[in-house]
């Protein structure tokens, strides 16, 4: 899925404050702007885990 667009749906990602969040683009535009929002406004760590649970919850467009 190199060229199309996926989704990542805050919904999905495990935090503590309810967030509607949606990011769309290419797997390489959406992962890091997803990572950065879970990490500076859900204060979840920066870590490979976190990267990888992202990354498995992007869903194709
Ligand atoms: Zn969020």
């Amino acid at each position: 899925m190199a060229s199309g667009r996926v989704v990542s749906d805050c919904r999905l990602i495990p935090s503590e404050k309810a967030c509607s969040v949606t990011v769309a683009g290419t797997e390489e535009e959406v992962l890091p702007i997803a990572i950065r929002h879970a990490v500076e406004d859900h204060g979840h760590e920066d870590t490979p885990e976190l990267h990888e649970e992202i990354k498995k919850l992007l869903k194709e467009e």
